[in-house]
Parts: C-alpha cells; sequence; structure tokens
C-alpha cells in the first residue's frame, strides 16, 4: 500500500455534495472577484481566528506583503525573522523595499528563538516576523514583551497554524497582525490560491481593504496606489464550505501524531517532535522528525512507497537569493543541523492508522 505525503483527492471525495453548490452559487452571482463569499468567508475566518477583521487576498505571500504595506514598513528598513522557513516570508519583507534580518531557531520548538531577537534590533527595525513552523506557535509573550519594549509591530506568519494555539490565544490573534496562506497543501487549502491578514486593528484592516482594490474606497476615486491583491470569489466560497471542517482535521492531525509519537517511542535514531509547555493546539500541518541519515531513510521510504518531504533543506540565509547579505554557513547553526536532518511524513487528516503504522514500521526497519 502507497502512503502519499498528502491526500487531497481524499479530502475531496468527502466534500463533494458540499463543493458543488457553493460554487454553483458563485456562479450564478457572477461573484468573481471579492464579493459577497470572499466577505462571508472573512467573518468566519476573523471569528475563528479570535480576530476582529479578516482581509482576503491572493496568495499567503501577499497576506505578509499587504500587511507590511499596511504598517507602512518600506525602504530603509529592516524586518526580524526566523532564518528556517518558506522564503516567502523573506520575499515579502524584501518586496517592501526593506531588508530581512534573520535570527536562528530554538532546537525544541524550530521556532525564532525569543532569547536572540532583540541582539538583531537596530535604529531600523520595524518589525519582527514570528513563523508559526509546522502548525505550533512561536513563543509569543516574550516576543510581544520585546517588540513592546522597542516599540516594533509583530506579524505573525501563521500560514502553517490556523487553528493552532499559544496559551488559549489563537494563531493570528495576538501580533497587529496574522498572515495564512490557503495553498492547496495548507491545513485550510483553496482550489488556487488565496490567504488571508487578520488584525484587530480596525483602520488597518480599512487600509489593507482599500490597499487590495487599487487604493479606491469608492469605484474610480483612488485615494492611494494600490494593487490588485483581491481574493477569488471561488476560493471565498470554497474555503468557506471547508472552514466548518477545519476543527475536524484538527484533531485529526493531532490524533495521528500521538500515534506516530507512541510508535517511535521504541526506535532507537528518531527524535519526534516536541509540544512546548505554552502550546494549546499544534495543527501538525507537518509532522517533523529528525535522523543522521536523513537523504539514505528518504531514498528507502521512497522504495516502499511511502513519501516523506523536507522542509526546509537550505535555510534562507545560504540561499543563491539572500547571498547578498554576504551570510556564511555556520552563522545560524541550530538551523543549519535542523535542514541537514529533518524529515516531514506523511501527514493529513485522512491518513489511517495502518498507514501510520507502516511509515513507522519502515523507518524502524531502516535504523535497524
Ligand atoms: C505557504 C507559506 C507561505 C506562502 O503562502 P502562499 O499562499 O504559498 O503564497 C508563507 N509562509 C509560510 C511559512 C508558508 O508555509
Amino acid at each position: 500500500m502507497n502512503v502519499p505525503f498528502l491526500d487531497l483527492k481524499a479530502q475531496y471525495a468527502s466534500l463533494r455534495e458540499e463543493i458543488a453548490p457553493a460554487l454553483q452559487g458563485v456562479l450564478d452571482n457572477t461573484a468573481f472577484a471579492g464579493g459577497p463569499y470572499v466577505a462571508a468567508f472573512e467573518k468566519n475566518f476573523a471569528s475563528y481566528c479570535q480576530a476582529e477583521h479578516a482581509v482576503g487576498v491572493g496568495s499567503g505571500t501577499e497576506a505578509l506583503w499587504v500587511a507590511l504595506l499596511g504598517l507602512g514598513i518600506g525602504p530603509g528598513d529592516e524586518v526580524i525573522t526566523a532564518v528556517n522557513t518558506f522564503i516567502a516570508t523573506a520575499e515579502a519583507i524584501s518586496f517592501t523595499g526593506a531588508t530581512p534580518v534573520f535570527v536562528d531557531v530554538d532546537a525544541d520548538s524550530f521556532n525564532i528563538d525569543a532569547n536572540l531577537i532583540e541582539a538583531a534590533i537596530t535604529d531600523k527595525t520595524k518589525a519582527i516576523i514570528p513563523v508559526h513552523l509546522y502548525g505550533q506557535m512561536a513563543d509569543m509573550d516574550p516576543i510581544m514583551d520585546i517588540a513592546k519594549r522597542h516599540n516594533l509591530h509583530v506579524i505573525e506568519d501563521a500560514a502553517q497554524a490556523h487553528g493552532a494555539e499559544y496559551k488559549g490565544k489563537r494563531a493570528g490573534s495576538m501580533g497587529t497582525a496574522g498572515c495564512f496562506s490557503f495553498y492547496p497543501g495548507k491545513n485550510l487549502g483553496a482550489y488556487g490560491e488565496a490567504g488571508a491578514v487578520v488584525t484587530q486593528d480596525a483602520e488597518l484592516a480599512a487600509k489593507m481593504r482599500n490597499f487590495r482594490d487599487h487604493g479606491q474606497a469608492k469605484k474610480y476615486h483612488h485615494g492611494m496606489v494600490g494593487w490588485n491583491a483581491r481574493m477569488d470569489g471561488f476560493q471565498g466560497a470554497v474555503l468557506d464550505v471547508k472552514l466548518k471542517h477545519l476543527p475536524d482535521w484538527n484533531q485529526a492531525r493531532h490524533n495521528h501524531a500521538r500515534l506516530y509519537n507512541e510508535l517511535f517511542a521504541g526506535v532507537d535514531g528518531v527524535t519526534t517532535p516536541k509540544e512546548m509547555p505554552f502550546t494549546d493546539t499544534h495543527v501538525y500541518h507537518i509532522y517533523p522528525i529528525l535522523v543522521a541519515q536523513r537523504e539514505a531513510l528518504m531514498a528507502f521510504l521512497q522504495e516502499q512507497g511511502i513519501a516523506s518531504g523536507i522542509h526546509y533543506p537550505i535555510p534562507l540565509h545560504l540561499q543563491d537569493a539572500y547571498a547578498a547579505m554576504g551570510h556564511k554557513a555556520g552563522d545560524f547553526p541550530v538551523a543549519e543541523r535542523l535542514c541537514a536532518s529533518q524529515v516531514s511524513l506523511p501527514m493529513f487528516a485522512e491518513l489511517t492508522e495502518n498507514q501510520i503504522k507502516q511509515v513507522v514500521a519502515a523507518v524502524q526497519q531502516f535504523m535497524d
């Protein structure tokens, strides 16, 4: 039996009856760009995130960019973020004209090490972007405290953390803004590209709404130079259907992670992911393990029909895209170690107990 890394077909099969009429509604109303289906989803998603406002945009990358621009961040500014993340976090900073400043991650949580943030702050720093990697929130209390003392914004990159909780608070609700991706493979995935920014700040929300629609509060009256960053109507309709299932899907992921952990307890040489004491809900976008012989293990799993991935093989400071920053190997040792030994195992709500047992048995066979 093959075990895929993720199975979007299985999820769609369980939703066919709900998705079809939702899409038909968009067609019947020709509500294709922004519009009522996006607005309905925004309202429900804001409430799910314990936030006052949600602004739907075209992707998670765009959500980060729109949030940064909405806060007035641009050329000459610096924004601190984790060095081990998907490159979109840094790209969004770069495309405002600001400069990303990387900080190493914590070896247990895999998220930005709050103890290292203050050393990276300069008089140009305007914001911190903690990334809630793999579905577990970064240690937000010290981050919010540092931000407050230095008068900085906190923008949460919650692209992997829809529904995650830190001391009872939902991802996206704690910072000035929280940015989500609805890329099809995320815990809440669209049927195309989509993203959203959530915030408690009405003024920021209004600014971002205005910006995503060519800076017009009224048609053809452009109060500022904006952009076309609207969410597509079909995506709003699909996401609103899927949002109702997200709590169940996240619970299923959590149960799968628990079973993986239990089964791996008897396997030497495998480090399983830790849930930090401040974590109330880890939503396991990714189930990461650390092993010494990563490439050989992945090849062995592939021979057994088991898919796996790496998130991520190269930390941002060693990417060619950021070579001009002048970093070198050794600058961020924790992230570098993580990138060399991390493997993502199959994880999605519809994964079965047998599939999990098969994955663990294969890893064990490799380790023996
Ligand atoms: C997926 C992802 C993004 C980008 O989202 P897109 O919708 O693909 O643009 C940003 N940050 C992180 C951490 C992600 O995982």
